[in-house]
Formats: C-alpha cells, structure tokens, sequence
C-alpha cells in the first residue's frame, strides 16, 4: 500500500462571479452574454452557506479579473451596488462571514497580484490557481492570463507569503506528453524553494457544450495514469496528488500514488463541472477500500502544524483539527 490513507474534504462550492477577462477553449463556466453574467449576492451567499451542513471548506471561485473582462461594465456596477470597489475587497467580507459561520475558506480566483494574495491571505486557510500546463496551447490564445510565466509567478508570490497551496494540471486541452513532466518540475522546482505545495491536481478535461473545444475528445484514462505515474516520480512524497472523483475512476490512479480526492459537496454542485456529480462519502468509502478514507481541512495537516495560518482562522482549525491535524472522528 503506498499511503496511509485517502484524504478528501467536505466543502461548499461559492461560484462568487463568472464574469471573466479569459476566453478558454474548454470553459463552460465564464459568462458569455450579459444574460448569463452575474455576482453573487450577500444574501444568495449566506442562502448557500447556511446549508453547510458537515462542511468544514468554503472554496470561492471566480472568474479571473472581471474587472478587465467583457462585461466588465456589468460587475463594476454590481459590485459598486454592493458597497465595494473590487472582488478581493468584497470577497474579504464574505469570507469573514463565511468564517462566522464555521467555514474555512480556500480561494480560487485566478491569476492575482501579490497585494491581492497578501490581502486574501489572512481570511484563507489555503489559496489555489491550477498551473494548467506551461505549454503554450490554442486553447489559451484568447485568455491573457493563461500565460504559464504569469501564473507560475503567482505560485511563486503565494510560496513567498507562506500561503498552503494547491495547484495542479488540466490534461489533455492540447499539451504534450513532455509537457505533463515539464509542468511537474515547475511545480516542484517552486516547492523545493518555498515548501507550500499542499496538493496537485490531476484534472482531465471534459469537453463543454456550446464551447470550441467541445468536438474534442477527453484525455484517455491510460493518459491520466501516465501523468498520476509521473507526478509521483517527480514530486516530493509530502505534496498529495488529488484526482477529483467525479471526472475519473480513482481506484486505480490511488494505486499509482494519488492520495486525495478534493473537495466534494453534499449541498451543491461542482459549478466548474456541473454534469458530474459528487459520490457521497459512503461511497468513496468503498471506492478507496482497503483504504481508509480520511476527511481533511482545505488547510493540509503540515501547515496547521507549520502554524501557517491567520488569527482569524485559528478558532476553527482549533475546532475541528485532530492531534493528527485531519479532522476530528465523529464520536
Ligand atoms: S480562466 Fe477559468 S473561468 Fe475564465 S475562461 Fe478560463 S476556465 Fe473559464
């Protein structure tokens, strides 16, 4: 048996806006009319999270800079309507609130500025921005902020501000096999210098309707064995290979050395992916066997132990961190 166990963590997904200044081939997620676009309200907000039920995670995402975006005009109007002047300002505040309400936050927003990241930092228990791949691919020629050098340098800002994070690959939106372990040693290589590399994903892209890209075909499942098998060849064993359980069979992949299967919901849907349904925690149970599952914080157990987190979060890493620093067994 390679691990210990199999880790996972119970989240509330908050898809905060989709207004995005990117246009990627695959995505599904981005508002593509004024119709579609929309910020998520307090109220909407605290509907969502007061469905919390076990959930200990709020994972944020966004679209990236709405501020530059097509419907730019839209968002800087709505938010101005809310009282704020930017997305980190307000989203501040809904993770203060989501805080109040017993929910750890994780960020994922995109390529942001190191001012940003240290403003986010202190409300976050962990930050994430998936590297993709450090290939130049058409699937990325209309989304400025797709640029490996720019998003490398963000996971290089968020190591400088000792900020647990996850990152990870998408597979199969035109890269190279070479690519796959050229990312790999990016993501390493920035590790090796900052050490605060919780986890990285092993996503395979799932073709969206109405998208460019979605005539073509998914990753095979053979391709994404070569890459959980190269992962953990090239990453240090203390950084988690996750593969999400509702894009793939994990089984055999956790066989191959992936350990965590991220964030499900029982409360809401995968907005990124909202075709693929979370198993329930029963089930990943007997989908890990002999295995034990595990359920984590969206903070890994080294940087509760590292203290790599802010005042403001201490009381609920207190609350539902064990001696271990997963989360605390039902009694
Ligand atoms: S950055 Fe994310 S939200 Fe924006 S277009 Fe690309 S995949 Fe979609």
């Amino acid at each position: 048996m390679k691990h210990k166990h199999v880790t996972f963590s119970k989240n509330i997904f908050i898809p905060v806006t989709n207004v995005c200044r990117n246009a990627c081939g695959y995505c599904g997620f981005r508002a593509r009319s004024l119709d579609d676009a929309y910020l998520i309200s307090v109220k909407e907000f605290l509907t969502l999270i007061k469905t919390k039920g076990a959930a200990t995670e709020a994972l944020f995402t966004a679209g990236e800079k709405p501020e530059l975006a097509n419907f730019a005009s839209f968002f800087k109007h709505k938010i101005l309507d809310y009282g704020y002047s930017s997305l980190v300002e307000y989203t501040k505040e809904l993770c203060k609130l989501a805080i109040k309400h017993g929910l750890l936050p994780h960020c994922n927003f995109g390529v942001l500025s190191r001012e940003e990241l240290n403003e986010l930092r202190v409300m976050n228990a962990s930050m994430g921005l998936m590297l993709e791949t450090v290939a130049e691919v058409e699937a990325h020629k209309n989304s400025p902020g797709k640029i490996p050098a720019e998003r490398l340098k963000m996971i290089e800002e968020a190591g400088k501000l000792k900020i647990p994070f996850t990152t990870g690959l998408l597979v199969g939106i035109g890269e190279k096999p070479v690519d796959h372990l050229r990312s790999l040693e990016a993501i390493k290589s920035l590790h090796d210098k900052y050490g605060h590399i919780q986890e990285v994903i092993v996503q395979p892209f799932i073709p969206k309707p109405f998208t460019p890209m979605w005539k073509k075909r998914p990753p095979s499942f053979e391709e994404l064995k070569e890459v959980v098998r190269a992962a953990s060849r090239i990453l240090p064993d203390e950084i988690a290979i996750q593969v999400p359980p509702n894009l793939t069979s994990p089984k055999e992949l956790i066989e191959l050395g992936a350990s965590d299967l991220g964030g499900i919901s029982e409360k809401t849907i995968d907005y990124i992916n909202p075709e693929s349904p979370w198993p329930g925690e029963e089930e990943l149970r007997k989908i890990v066997a002999p295995y034990e599952l595990r359920e984590r914080l969206p903070i890994y157990p080294r940087y509760i132990e590292k203290g790599w987190y802010s005042e403001e979060i201490r009381p609920l890493i207190e609350k539902y961190a064990d001696e271990e620093g997963l989360r605390k067994r039902k009694r």
